[in-house]
């Protein structure tokens, strides 16, 4: 057997109200999810270019996102990335 069924469910309240975009009640950063269109990714690489630590195009010339959770530390270069995609297939959110 492998492992078992996903066990630890964070009891937690759910706390209501506090919209704050940047942190949550427990200090922690947020972080952002990139998303790729495939259908309009042309693999032209600018996004590895603006965010290598985030996108790689592999040896068959498709799009690896290397995170698809980005920290905090590289929202900035993933935000950058998208914006620089020459097709709007990223999505950082
Ligand atoms: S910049 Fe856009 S089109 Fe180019 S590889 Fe990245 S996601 Fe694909």
């Amino acid at each position: 057997m492998t492992d078992g069924p996903a066990g630890q469910v964070a009891a937690g309240q759910v706390a209501a109200g506090q919209g704050s975009a940047g942190k949550d009640s427990a200090g922690q950063v947020s972080v952002g999810r990139v998303t790729v269109d495939r259908d309009l990714c042309v693999s032209s690489g600018m996004c590895e270019s603006v965010a290598p630590a985030l996108f790689e195009i592999d040896d068959d010339g498709e799009l690896v996102v290397l995170q698809d959770v980005v920290p905090d530390a590289l929202l900035a270069d993933a935000q950058a990335a998208a914006r620089a995609c020459p097709t709007r297939a990223l999505t950082v959110a």
